[in-house]
């Protein structure tokens, strides 16, 4: 079945912005963008943007499906059931897609019990959004990670560990090269993983071809990973001139996750005392570095740590407004969530509006370049369509 996305403004992912053309979507491909005159003879059904804005269905590449936002959801999550993780991790992922999130990215889950989910959801027993997921965290012993993590030691076993996770059947693998704000006891500026321990995890997930993300904060473990060969720094609390430089000329990605920070300052009463007194000691020092990277022209990929404090699933796009908060223009804010996120995912037929790539599409109210609450705000969310299916809201 054809429909043709029409009567407004289409913002391609890519950094364009489209006046007076329209979108063929056929069966769950875009198969046609042109000048809105071109489909004169149209007859199928429409879909009337009413003078608001179609783009690519948005991409968060760092939340969790099995953690629900509680002000300490690790240890919510030791009161449930495999199958209550599995059914919340579902429901997280239907609320993602409804959010207008149209592909995630689960970056530590519990018992792979979040690949289920993935695996119903990509196979299409459920309208959910793609989902790409790493299984277990790679953590140290006494490091981020501990409670929910696979805990390695020496090259030696974090390469099995890594081989472990794909034997699972992972997308990408998650090595934790630094503390963290959610795990008491650590420090989010001191490294943790070795170089050398991070470059071979490196190695063997490439190995494998599978992308790689590192939780790192501290200066030091963003170098380890940055040279060891990640893909992408998740966080990036403490980036200095050096790492903001190497990750450029290597194209690492930074995924910012700002409503991680936002989010437990906002739910303090409920958040443990640790929690709160890391991330007020990290939020300025997070800002600068942010901004240093976007303005010395580094790749930003949208991520937003959903199911951290108060960081809740289908609430994603509020990340694209914090974006640009820190500095990002509306438009880099929008491109760091479709076209810049789905190459982070080798998911190149995804993130973006031109013919052949997947029909995965959000309409707003309003014009997002003017205001980013038009994306940001889901209350100004018109419709989602998933694979060329109305997903959420409608075409009236
Ligand atoms: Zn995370």
């Amino acid at each position: 079945m054809q429909t043709l996305f029409t009567n407004g403004q289409i913002l391609d992912g890519e950094g364009k912005a489209l006046a007076h053309h329209a979108v063929l979507v056929d069966g769950p491909n875009i198969a046609r963008v042109a000048p809105q005159g071109e489909f004169d003879g149209f007859s199928g059904p429409k879909a009337d943007l009413a003078g608001g804005t179609l783009l690519p269905g948005l991409i968060d590449c760092h939340v969790h499906l099995c953690y629900a936002g509680e002000g300490n959801p690790g240890r919510a999550v030791e009161d449930l059931t495999a199958g209550e993780i599995t059914i919340r991790a579902l429901r997280h992922a239907l609320a993602s897609l409804r959010g207008g999130i149209t592909t995630v990215r689960d970056c530590g889950g519990v018992d792979y019990l979040e690949f289920a989910v993935r695996d119903a959801c990509n196979a299409g027993y459920f309208t959910g959004p793609t989902i790409r997921a790493a299984g277990l965290m790679i953590c140290m012993t006494g490091g981020h990670g501990n409670r929910f993590g696979r805990i390695a030691d020496g090259e030696q076993e974090v390469v099995k560990a890594v081989r472990e996770q794909v034997h699972a059947g992972s997308d990408l693998i998650k090595l934790m090269a630094t503390g963290g704000v959610m795990t008491p006891g650590v420090n989010p500026e001191d490294a943790h993983y070795s170089a050398e321990e991070m470059a071979v995890g490196i190695a063997e997930g490439h190995r494998f071809h599978k992308p790689c993300a590192s939780h790192a904060q501290g200066t030091e473990g963003i170098l380890n990973a940055v040279r060891g060969g990640i893909d992408s720094i998740e966080h990036g609390i403490f980036m200095n001139e050096q790492c903001v430089q190497e990750m450029i000329s290597r194209g690492t990605y930074l995924v910012p996750t700002i409503a991680a920070l936002a989010n437990i300052l906002r739910g303090a009463d409920k958040v443990p005392e640790y929690v709160i007194e890391k991330t007020r000691r990290v939020a300025e020092a997070h800002r600068r570095s942010l901004t240093m990277f976007y303005e010395a022209g580094g790749r930003i990929a949208m991520g937003t740590d959903a199911g951290t404090p108060f960081n809740m699933h289908g609430e994603n796009a509020q990340e694209l407004g914090l974006m640009v908060e820190y500095g990002l223009s509306p438009m880099d804010a929008i491109v760091a969530a479709t076209s810049n996120a789905a190459d982070l995912n080798q998911l190149s037929e995804h993130g973006r509006i031109k013919a052949g790539a997947k029909a995965d599409l959000l309409g707003v109210n309003g014009d997002p370049l003017a205001d980013i609450a038009a994306v940001s705000d889901k209350s100004n969310h018109h419709f989602v369509v998933k694979s060329g299916a109305l997903a959420a809201g409608s075409y009236a």
